[in-house]
């Protein structure tokens, strides 16, 4: 935690700091990168690995390549595991650069500062990121997120970014949720946090309201761990599309539910993204960033059956989960990996 608060204090140039008031989530994405949390099983994760079988690139819709210092490991371990391209939240400010030194491999997601979370200021930066070209924008509402911030989706002070990412035809993505170990652990304060019923109901609503809008729900919907509760939600709003991203979350929570996951990813296969939550980082190099694409590729292709080389600090140690690949066809693959991102991104004219 020290670590962060400095980087708090002193950021690199140009670069947006972390917030103050770090939620959990953040803070651990964004704790020192240490060998023996991701790389358990000592593999060597630069031994060849055949690209995905799949027609045409293969795109990662959920990223967080936050600075352009730190592309080259990222675009370097990507492309040992055959990922293409990315949908990445990267602060404003570092935007132009990375468009410069990787044109036509990423697509910016509108995000706010998190210094400045001011709706007046997000909507400059609305302004600004869609003139360089972004069409997608995302809404932060996980539960802790909501009590820091004290703004939730439906509140009347997002309305007028809502409408105007509406307007301009944008893609709106949300995280709604959050795991059920969080749920049942540092969320137990409902009366500050809510239960995860009412976020649904909220995020409902909403999705109601824009129906006829593109909408991505990220890390499967916020809850891999109630399937059933992801189908109605995407047999009732036939535009929302779900991504599959963060990798110990969908490790933890796919792999336990294996079978179900399985078909529930071959049945959805048409509105399910290929996603990661790859966050870069500056202590972050080449086996950090590939044990998350090892785990993905792992989780997706394969039948593997055995231990995460990623520690799961929301288990204890001696609970840690097995990955249990889904294996899933062929043909879902082209769809997860390549079909579904060129299509949805289709409906707002972007293209890689
Ligand atoms: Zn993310």
């Amino acid at each position: 935690m020290s670590t962060v608060v400095e980087k708090a204090v002193n950021p690199p140039p140009g670069v947006n700091p972390p917030p103050a008031n770090l939620t959990a989530a953040a803070a651990a994405a964004l704790a020192p990168a240490k060998s023996n949390e991701y790389n358990r099983l000592n593999l060597d994760f630069r031994k060849p690995i055949p690209r995905p079988k799949v027609n045409g690139i293969v795109i990662d819709a959920h990223t967080h390549l936050i600075a352009a210092r730190h592309a080259k490991a990222w675009f370097e371990a990507a492309a040992h595991y055959g990922i293409d391209a990315f949908v990445t939240m990267s602060p404003l400010e570092e935007v132009l650069g990375l468009q410069r030194d990787w044109p036509g491999r990423i697509q910016f997601i509108t995000v706010p500062a998190w210094q400045n979370p001011s709706v007046d200021d997000w909507l400059r930066r609305l302004e600004m990121f869609y003139n360089l070209g972004s069409r997608i924008i995302k809404f932060h509402m996980a539960p802790s997120t909501m009590a820091t911030r004290k703004i939730r989706l439906d509140s009347p002070a997002l309305r007028p970014v809502l409408k105007e990412a509406a307007a301009r035809g944008m893609i709106l993505m949300s995280h709604v949720g959050d795991p059920d170990t969080w749920y049942s652990g540092k969320y137990t304060d409902a009366a500050k946090y809510g239960t995860r019923q009412e976020h649904y109901a909220m995020w409902e609503g909403v999705l109601e309201e824009y129906r006829d809008h593109p909408w991505l729900g990220a890390h499967m919907g916020g809850n891999p761990e109630n399937l059933p509760r992801l189908q109605g939600l995407l047999d009732r709003f036939p535009n929302l599309y779900l991504d599959n991203s963060a990798t110990r979350w969908m490790v933890r929570e796919l792999s336990a539910r294996r079978d179900a996951a399985r078909e529930f990813l071959i049945r959805n296969a048409d509105r399910i993204l290929f996603g990661t939550d790859q966050v870069s980082g500056d202590d972050r190099g080449f086996d950090f960033l590939a044990s998350r694409l090892w785990c993905h590729r792992k989780l997706w292709e394969t039948a593997y059956n055995g231990p995460s080389p990623i520690f799961d600090p929301d288990l204890k140690e001696d609970q840690q989960p097995v990955l249990r690949g889904l294996a899933l066809p062929d043909d879902v693959l082209q769809k997860l990996y390549h079909d579904n991102a060129v299509k949805l991104l289709a409906r707002v004219r972007v293209k890689f």
